[in-house]
């Protein structure tokens, strides 16, 4: 028998033509770079993609070029996402917080011909512009009336160039397995690695990522995604949101506390970020008792681990459900989602909360193992820790220009991480491999330490960190920022941890800092923070 069903190649155009035509009207409020709160929907994101791509066109982009984008998350930014691949072209998101070294290589490694940037951020640009080899133009993602002095040649003003096409432009058609968009890894050691996904796996991931125990989104919900566009794929929330028909909050360039909870106040029901941002915005509600989140229904909690602390102050005093979850750059990006499986929803709430601090379980098309250094799968009973493995559809096959497989012959990814199982299938991240402390034989959770931690009042934020140790190899000390106005005693911090860890893993020694480094993702960087230790003589 022949396939008898449609062709129909799954390019992301359908997800914004199937916003704009089923959930038209849906709002999509940004606070913009220029200051002014604005409001646009589906129609008109999706009518100005078709511009960007008729623009992208005419300046010679197609199938095979790259294009560059490195701005905050805004309505434009949407624009930008649709259009560029609806001309063909792939899509390259630029974290502005690179350092300029590792943002010359990644422009210049996959070969970005155009450059969309935010008004706010031309000097990032301007300050690497001569290293840049391939670039043709910059186009400013602005009016004319709000366009910077640049010397930067031949600039050009978006509003005004969009404006100048046509509007009679269609996408252009290509395969499904045509590249879509790049993301590059933050390279913490070594060059930054290009993530290339697909039209098709970008698709896939969208619609499994929105599945009912991952986002769960809908077209009655409005989603804020706080975490940057250029993080991890957008967290996928870029496809998500427009899929599902949900509305959208941008909350732009501003992510202090006051800022996001004044952008919450658009109705927004879910949202998503890394745990600094709760932490942050969390510290500014206790500072502010009569402010609540009235509206907040679900916060989507990621990119490093989430401390029980805010888990419980979410849900216990806010009403707000976290969903921990785990993804990355390779895995476009979701991994799992704390959701609740019948068994977990009949525990009493202090066991589910120990379920919330695993970040969850896979959704279809994600396969997870864990094994030991032979490569042996090893048990799910919550326990034994295995180096993480993954596969799937969304999952990177090899990286740009690496002429060689990122994973094994059975198609298994090394995450790079060490994880435990639990029966059910809900996976704890327990460690990055790089970051595991071994002491005396055993491995100790810097993530646990770190977690316990923060469960001491006066502790704003830790990070635990193996010095080396003549008897034991390794033992954890705890780097500490104090919660502003606090004093907190290194033995009752210990002592904290104590209640949590076993009394070897409770770390030797507790160093306070006023801040502690964090990387372009923001999440804290052990690499600095072991030079720092080893200045202060701990290594
Ligand atoms: P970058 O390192 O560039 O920020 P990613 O966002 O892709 O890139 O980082 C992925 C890594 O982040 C994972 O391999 C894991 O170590 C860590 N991570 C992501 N989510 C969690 C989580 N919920 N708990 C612990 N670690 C996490």
């Amino acid at each position: 028998m022949h396939n008898l069903m449609q062709n129909w190649p799954l390019r992301v155009s359908r997800i914004i033509d199937h916003a704009a035509r089923y959930h038209g009207n849906r709002r999509i409020t940004t606070r913009t770079t220029e200051g002014p709160i604005s409001h646009s929907n589906y129609t008109e994101i999706r009518a100005n993609a078709l511009r960007v791509a008729e623009g992208l066109n005419r300046l010679g982009m197609g199938r095979g070029d790259v294009v560059g984008v490195m701005a905050w998350n805004t309505a434009r930014h949407m624009e930008v996402w649709y259009g560029t691949p609806g001309c063909g072209a792939a899509l390259h998101t630029l974290n502005p917080r690179l350092f300029p070294d590792q943002l010359v290589y990644i422009i210049n490694h996959a070969e970005d011909r155009i450059l969309f940037v935010d008004h706010d951020l031309i000097k990032v640009i301007e300050g690497i512009w001569p290293r840049l080899e391939k670039v043709q133009h910059v186009i400013v993602m602005t009016d004319a009336a709000h366009m910077p002095e640049t010397t930067i040649p031949d600039v050009i003003c978006y509003e005004d160039w969009i404006n100048s096409q046509s509007g009679d432009f269609a996408w252009v058609d290509g395969d499904e397995t045509d590249a879509c968009g790049i993301c590059y890894t933050s390279g913490t050691t070594g060059n930054p690695k290009g993530v290339v996904y697909t039209h098709r796996s970008n698709t896939l991931h969208a619609m499994c990522a929105q599945s009912p125990d991952m986002l769960g989104l809908s077209s009655r919900e409005t989603i804020m995604p706080v975490v940057p566009m250029f993080h991890a794929n957008s967290w996928s929330i870029a496809y998500t949101a427009p899929l599902a028909g949900a509305q959208m909050v941008m909350p732009g360039r501003d992510m202090s506390p006051a800022a996001l909870y004044e952008m919450l106040g658009f109705g927004v029901k879910v949202t998503a970020a890394v745990p600094t941002i709760w932490l942050m915005l969390l510290q500014y509600l206790e500072a502010n008792q009569q402010l609540e989140l009235p509206d907040l229904d679900r916060v989507i909690i990621g990119g490093s681990s989430c401390p029980r602390y805010v888990i419980e102050t979410f849900q216990n005093r806010y009403g707000v459900q976290v969903l921990h979850a785990w993804g990355m750059t390779e895995m476009s990006p979701l991994g799992t989602v704390c959701s609740f499986k019948p068994e977990i929803m009949e525990l009493p709430e202090e066991d589910r909360v120990d379920i919330q601090e695993t970040t969850g379980h896979p959704p279809f098309t994600v396969d997870l193992k864990i094994t030991d250094d032979a490569g042996q799968s090893l048990p799910w009973d919550s326990r034994t820790q295995g180096s993480l493995w993954a596969r799937g559809d969304a999952v990177v096959g090899e990286y740009l220009k690496a002429n060689q497989p990122a994973v094994d012959a059975e198609g298994w990814f090394d995450t790079g991480d060490v994880a435990t199982m639990t029966s059910l299938g809900y996976m704890a991240i327990t460690d990055r491999s790089k970051d595991v402390i071994k002491s005396g034989g055993e491995w100790i959770s810097s993530i646990e330490l770190e977690n316990a931690a923060l469960g001491h009042p006066g502790v704003a934020e830790a990070a635990a960190i193996g010095v080396p140790h003549p008897k034991w190899d390794e033992r954890p000390i705890l780097v500490v920022v104090r919660k502003s106005g606090a004093q907190p005693d290194p033995g009752d911090i210990l002592a904290t941890i104590a209640k949590r860890c076993a009394k070897w893993q409770v770390p030797d020694d507790v160093v306070f800092l006023d801040e502690i480094p964090h990387t372009a993702t923001g999440k804290i960087s052990k690499l600095q923070l072991r030079g720092i230790l080893k200045e202060m003589n701990y290594t």
